[in-house]
């Protein structure tokens, strides 16, 4: 917002008026404002003084991704404009950024038409030209339908950079169905990444509408999915996102032993979250996974062909 918007919401106590901002929130920005360290952030500070940062390996391993590749904007369920998570991508290093906004059956999260997601690929054409050589590698979060089948038209998959492929419904179907289902989406030559395969959330998070409880992994044959990975060039996702760390490590370690590909992603709904990816390759260190197995260690080249 413009510096005098700040000024004048601050004298009037209006910042609570935008969507978004809370007490608390609007308590940080005041005081930061004035010069100050927020008093939130002070005590985070104190009460998580005992955190260190990334361990030796896991910090070499984050060095060497050279970009992210599930990350979502404000056209969908995320909270920045897609400008704004390009930028924070640049500031961490990043080379390049796949923006994978949901698909339109995830009406909840306000998921893209087919005409949205033309229109996305226009904005993203022009952001591009502005911000080379940084990269917006094209893409989409696509739900998953409960036949296999894949949430968008064939032809606007053909033609985006990137597709993740994820579940996020009929979560607790059963094996032989969630399998069925999922090795279909793998087949499908657009599918590039298998978006948290469990769909577990192992802490609760706080959402728009309401609190949604952790809730356990769904049930599926394991060894024919990351065999269809391997088999079809499908990299299977190392999730980022605190509450879903998903695959567990057990299955992270399976999938690792049948020679799949990875890609460590953050999910981002957010510029900030951008930065979570130290934790994917906390899980990706801890099972043995080598580096060139990642596909987000490719240079953005490297990775469309
Ligand atoms: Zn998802
Ligand atoms: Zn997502």
């Amino acid at each position: 917002m413009a510096e005098g918007e700040l000024d004048r919401r601050i004298r009037s106590k209006t910042l609570t008026d935008l969507r978004g901002i809370g007490p608390k929130t609007a308590a940080a920005i005041v005081q930061a404002h004035a010069g100050e360290v927020p008093e939130y952030l002070q005590r985070l500070e104190e009460s998580y003084a005992e955190l260190v940062p990334l361990a030796d390996d896991v910090a070499e391993f984050r060095a060497a991704l050279r970009g992210d590749l599930h990350t979502h904007s404000d056209w969908s369920d995320g909270g920045s404009p897609i400008r704004e998570m390009a930028e924070a991508a640049m500031a961490l290093g990043h080379e390049y950024l796949a923006l994978t906004d949901h698909s339109p059956r995830l009406t909840v999260a306000n998921g893209l038409t087919a005409e949205r997601l033309e229109q996305q690929l226009d904005a993203v054409a022009e952001l591009n030209e502005e911000l080379a050589p940084f990269r917006i590698l094209t893409g989409i979060e696509v739900d998953i339908n409960v036949d296999g089948s894949l949430d968008q038209t064939d032809e606007l998959l053909g033609r985006l950079d990137v597709v993740v492929a994820s579940v996020h419904s009929d979560l607790r179907a059963s094996s032989a169905a969630m399998t069925e289902r999922m090795l279909r989406a793998i087949e499908n030559q657009h599918a590039d990444v298998l978006g948290h395969c469990t769909g577990r959330l192992v802490i609760g998070r706080r959402q728009r509408n309401g609190t949604q409880r952790p809730r356990p992994e769904s049930t599926f044959d394991a060894e024919a999915v990351f065999r269809a990975c391997v088999e079809h060039g499908t990299a299977v996702e190392i999730n980022s996102r605190p509450e879903r760390l998903d695959p567990p490590r057990r299955l992270l370690t399976l999938a690792n032993e049948i020679g799949c590909e990875f890609a460590i992603d953050t999910d981002a709904h957010a510029p900030g979250q951008l930065d979570w990816q130290g934790n994917g390759c906390e899980r990706a260190v801890e099972c043995d996974v080598p580096p060139d197995r990642v596909i987000n260690t490719r240079t953005a080249e490297e990775l469309l062909a």
